[in-house]
């Protein structure tokens, strides 16, 4: 068995969200052609109620350019050393 199995959600993000500081927060459009994001790292779609098979939150980058999905940021919290702002302790 191999000890550190690679996810195959990771591809580089590190670059990018290693020890970034990730909000929990309601997703909500940027920009009124901007219609959803995506989870930087399962690709889940993350958008407004009104796009299918959605989920409506994620934690996200203070740009909000970088979104991660609830399930992600807890498998990957440790090892991309995020704090978890916006939590409820
Ligand atoms: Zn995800």
């Amino acid at each position: 068995m191999n000890e550190f199995p690679e996810d195959w959600r990771l591809h580089g993000q590190e670059e990018f969200l290693k020890g970034a500081s990730l909000t929990l927060r309601t997703w909500s459009s940027p920009d009124p052609h901007w219609d959803h994001d995506h989870c930087e790292f399962c690709w889940a779609k993350i958008a407004a109620t009104s796009i299918p098979d959605a989920v409506q939150e994620g934690y996200a980058t203070a740009d909000l350019k970088h979104w991660v999905c609830r399930q992600c940021f807890a498998d990957f919290q440790e090892q991309f050393a995020w704090a978890s702002q916006g939590l409820s302790p």
